[in-house]
């Protein structure tokens, strides 16, 4: 160290605290860096890798971004999951002694952005904080530095803590750098987001009223945490943070994050994109804080019956008066994010345009309010009369910024006149200066009857007299300096216009100077508004979101549903909302659903593809619009209000995601059979596929047995075992249903619809058919299927029919009975050695302890060992 230059020595010893950052080290107009973080930033960012002396031997490596540009490297860098930490000069070069001092001013992480395209409008850009403690239970807390909006709730499990940092969707996790090995691990492996470390938890007092809300010390100190880190990096000011508002997780329904995922509520699975999912459809908004607070009901709806019903209230009054809605549309395309922006207030990076936005944004207000109260007066209590309009506050920016200004900050223009008397004046002097320059063009030219001169202005010479050079030799002589010529021109200067020139230019330096000055006053006195503000954003996006839901609800023909505490679920002719939406020129061919006691449990088969998952998945959808506030997509529904919503795809099915095992559905079938209550939502599609016949087929039978016995709660299931359907003769509470295919000229036609009782017959090979494999292939595949039905009869000594009931006996221990059942109907297939030692080595594969790739590969041997 002692070899290097000063200037680097200083920036070791900055780097020395940044040390998972990239430095960004102010030097004049560029921000460089040395080291390893020039290696890897050359690398990140595509530019030039260089090197400079140090003052060791060795050259050191180095690249460096120009001032004006770096946001968009910054961002680059954080949209890849870096932090930046920024390190400017915080004295004036000029009067440094010796290396000019520097200290870092902000440290940019992926959680904690301000703006740019990291920020998505419509989504929240949140930071979490994690606390474990030694009974088990884990605290979050969690903020969006661009809205200002912090939240923290505890949970009974890390699996619970998970699942909520999931429905979150957190850009960056700060936990205690003493946090478990494995539960760090975890986090890394669940969530690909930054993952950074805060010891201190204390209570900052920083913020007024930050942690009022919060009774438990287990949330102050996780908030602690989050508050610690916030101020550690941004090193400015947080005013703009609201308290930290406490929830419980129990308050909502809840779905673990498979079930969010299964449901494609706020992303598609295959896509990961919102595109087709709930939040698609739903998203009629039309403000950005609108798109954010609809995700944020997405994700929890209410369970709470008079919450929903005030939604609901309002989207009815709203979807009863077409014009007034449209006009309310209208309205809020006019407001801007007022969250985000008193984020920026708060951060000072808010420029003159902003402001001009807020203000017009705020002038909406009392329309919105109007509107609102002639639809309907009662409304009034709870949204039209809190909008607050912020008058004082629309009038101060109607006082004093234009209404076009620039967008710099440096040009002047922004304020406006009659706002500050200084200003004026530095203006008039300007102005006045101005008109005699004009007066004087016209003077000149009468006295030189030079037509063509003229005053011109450039930086360098300032006021000049331009005279064409024909025309110079008309000039008086004496009376003019002769400046600057040009190919065609000359240009001259006299003492009264420099006179004149510097005192235009004294009072224009001035005046954007105080201009500048008056403007951060303002900002400061914005600043004064950021709670209002934030209320107001609160109270319009819940305006945006529920017009949304009239809309949707009116274009797609949604119906009100009731609720009821019998536990009854009626929905009369369902669709699915998103099915429905995506189908173009066919219909969609709607479902009723009726689950009561003695359908409590409804056991689907049917071909595949025929709609079984879109019928389980209606009803589920159909259940949380209903819960958020919204119309659901039928004739008419009357609903039970879930606790919880669990749904399982079989491992087939979802082998597509690449992460599925079977141990994976037995674990989340596990977890929807603990946690499951009498007033649950389980949806169970396919389970047991991803094992060999007879275990899944048993598995399913028992895990039905064991929902009908010991939960009780309503569960669509779906199964392709037709074995399974005896069971409705045996479990009081379960109803078989199907859903129809019609043979026509030996081919399957869907007709998606649900009937009652079970399917009798299995399409699989007419669906391959319609997937145009191989004509050949068909065939032979139809002769093995009559060869196994053949077989099956000879072998089938218990039943006349050709599907095979597993037996349904009183005990759930019955398991230990299929060893003799499948004894019994193994058929005698003779073998060669080769098949046997084939047979013997599948048997032989422990399939849990394979990855999916070393499953393929395996199976890729195995074929070519048998072909
Ligand atoms: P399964 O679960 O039985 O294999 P899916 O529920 O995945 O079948 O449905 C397959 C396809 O059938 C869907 O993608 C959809 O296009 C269509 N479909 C399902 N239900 C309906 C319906 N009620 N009306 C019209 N088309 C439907």
């Amino acid at each position: 160290m002692a070899n290097y230059t000063p200037m680097i020595q200083q920036y070791l010893q900055v780097k020395a605290d940044y040390q998972d950052a990239f430095l960004f080290f102010r030097l004049g107009d560029f921000y460089e860096m040395f080291f390893d973080d020039a290696i890897k930033a050359s690398q990140e960012l595509e530019i030039t890798l260089t090197s400079r002396n140090g003052g060791d031997e060795d050259r050191i490596p180095m690249c460096g971004v120009p001032y004006h540009s770096a946001p968009n490297y910054i961002e680059q860098l954080v949209q890849k999951g870096f932090k930046v930490a920024i390190c400017e000069q915080t004295e004036d070069p000029k009067l440094a002694k010796g290396v000019v001092k520097r200290e870092v001013v902000q440290l940019i992480t992926p959680g904690t952005v301000m703006e740019g395209k990291s920020l998505v409008e419509k989504e929240n850009n949140y930071i979490t904080s994690l606390s474990e403690f030694s009974d088990g239970t884990f605290a979050l807390a969690y903020a969006d530095l661009s809205t200002g909006e912090s939240k923290a709730t505890i949970v009974n499990s890390f699996d619970e803590a998970l699942s909520e940092i999931n429905t979150i969707g957190t850009k960056e996790i700060i936990c205690d750098p003493d946090l478990n090995e494995h539960l760090q691990q975890t986090l890394k492996e669940r969530f690909s987001v930054t993952i950074s470390f805060e010891k201190r938890t204390e209570r900052l007092e920083s913020i007024e009223g930050f942690f009022n809300q919060l009774k438990s010390e287990k949330a102050v100190q996780t908030a602690g945490r989050l508050l610690n880190y916030l101020s550690i990096t941004q090193k400015r000011s947080l005013d703009h943070l609201q308290p930290v508002e406490w929830y419980n997780v129990m308050n909502y329904l809840k779905m673990d994050h498979y079930s969010k995922r299964n449901l494609e509520l706020t992303e598609t699975i295959r896509s990961k994109g919102k595109k087709g999912s709930l939040l698609w459809l739903l998203d009629e908004t039309m403000t950005a804080m609108g798109g954010r607070r609809l995700k944020q009901w997405i994700d929890r709806p209410l369970i709470n019956l008079s919450d929903i019903e005030n939604r609901q209230e309002v989207v009815q009054l709203l979807l009863e008066r077409f014009f007034e809605r449209e006009e309310i549309r209208e309205k809020l395309k006019e407001v801007y994010d007022l969250e985000r922006l008193a984020g920026r207030v708060a951060f000072g990076n808010v420029g003159p345009r902003d402001l001009v936005q807020l203000k017009r944004s705020l002038t909406q207000i009392p329309y919105l309010q109007h509107i609102l109260l002639s639809i309907d007066n009662n409304l009034s209590h709870n949204l039209a009369n809190q909008l607050d309009p912020c008058e004082d506050l629309t009038d101060l920016l109607d006082q004093s910024i234009v209404e076009d200004p620039p967008l710099s900050l440096k040009e002047g223009n922004i304020i406006c006149d009659g706002y500050n008397e200084e200003l004026d004046q530095y203006r008039h002097a300007s102005r006045n200066g101005k008109t005699w320059i004009a007066e004087l063009q016209a003077s000149e030219r009468e006295r030189t009857r030079i037509k063509s001169l003229k005053i011109g202005y450039n930086r360098v010479f300032g006021y000049y007299i331009e005279v064409t050079k024909a025309n110079v030799h008309l000039l008086e002589e004496g009376r003019y300096d002769r400046k600057q010529t040009l190919s065609n021109a000359e240009r001259f200067i006299t003492p009264e216009l420099k006179e004149k020139e510097s005192l235009i230019l004294e009072a224009e330096e001035k005046s954007v100077e105080l201009e500048y000055r008056l403007f951060q006053l303002i900002r400061e006195q914005v600043k004064e508004f950021i709670p209002r503000l934030q209320k107001l954003a609160k109270l319009v996006s819940e305006v945006d979101v529920l017009q949304g839901f009239a809309t949707i609800s009116e274009k797609r023909q949604y119906v009100k549903p009731q609720f009821n505490q019998e536990r009854h679920l009626v929905i009369e002719d369902g669709r699915h909302p998103v099915v429905e939406k995506v189908m173009n020129a066919q219909e969609y061919v709607p479902n009723s659903c009726h689950m009561n006691g003695e359908s409590e449990l409804l056991l689907i088969t049917g071909p595949n593809m025929s709609g079984k998952s879109t019928y389980m998945r209606q009803v589920a959808l159909t259940s949380i619009l209903a819960q958020i506030g919204c119309y659901v997509p039928a004739t008419s529904a009357n609903l039970p209000i879930f606790d919880q919503i669990f749904t399982r795809i079989g491992a087939a099915d979802d082998l597509i995601s690449g992460q599925s095992t079977f141990m994976v559905e037995m674990l989340e079938a596990r977890n929807a059979i603990t946690y499951a209550t009498e007033n649950s939502l389980i949806l169970f599609d396919e389970i047991g596929r991803g094992t060999s016949t007879y275990d899944g087929m048993a598995l399913a039978q028992a895990i039905i047995e064991y929902i009908h016995e010991n939960i009780g709660c309503k569960t669509l299931f779906s199964t392709h075992y037709h074995e399974l359907t005896v069971l409705e003769e045996k479990l009081s509470m379960l109803q078989n249903v199907h859903v129809s295919a019609m043979e026509h000229n030996g081919k399957v036609v869907f007709l998606h619809k649900i009937k009652e009782g079970p399917a009798d017959k299995s399409y699989g090979i007419h669906v391959a058919e319609l997937a145009n494999l191989p004509e050949s292939l068909i065939k032979r595949a139809k002769e093995l299927l009559e060869d196994l039905e053949h077989q099956s009869e000879a072998t089938n000594t218990t039943t006349k029919n050709n599907s095979q009931p597993l037996k349904v006996n009183d005990s759930l221990t019955q398991l230990s009975l299929f060893g003799t059942d499948i004894e019994k109907e193994k058929p005698v297939i003779k073998r060669s050695k080769k098949e046997e030692s084939l047979l013997l080595e599948i048997q032989e594969l422990n399939l849990l302890e394979m990855t999916p790739l070393e499953a393929m590969n395996t199976l890729y041997q195995l074929q070519k060992k048998f072909r």
